[in-house]
């Protein structure tokens, strides 16, 4: 469990299981969709914001409509 802080609404939140970069979750508080990007310390952005930590790129869909 790590204590981390929400970049929305700056209220500060316990993560719980297991915490790597790239994992997701959801701000208690504002229900908003966080990604992490830092270990030491531990440190929260939007997920949307983050699009370069996503590793399944939606180009393929377009791909199949052919
Ligand atoms: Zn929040």
């Amino acid at each position: 469990m790590a204590k981390t802080t929400c970049p929305s609404c700056q209220s500060n939140f316990n993560l719980e299981g297991k915490l790597e970069i790239g994992t997701i979750t959801k701000c208690s508080e504002c229900k908003e969709s966080l990604v992490i990007i830092w270990l030491f310390p531990l440190t929260m952005d939007f997920q949307q914001q983050n699009t370069f930590i996503r590793k399944q790129p939606k180009i393929k869909l377009n791909s199949k409509l052919h």
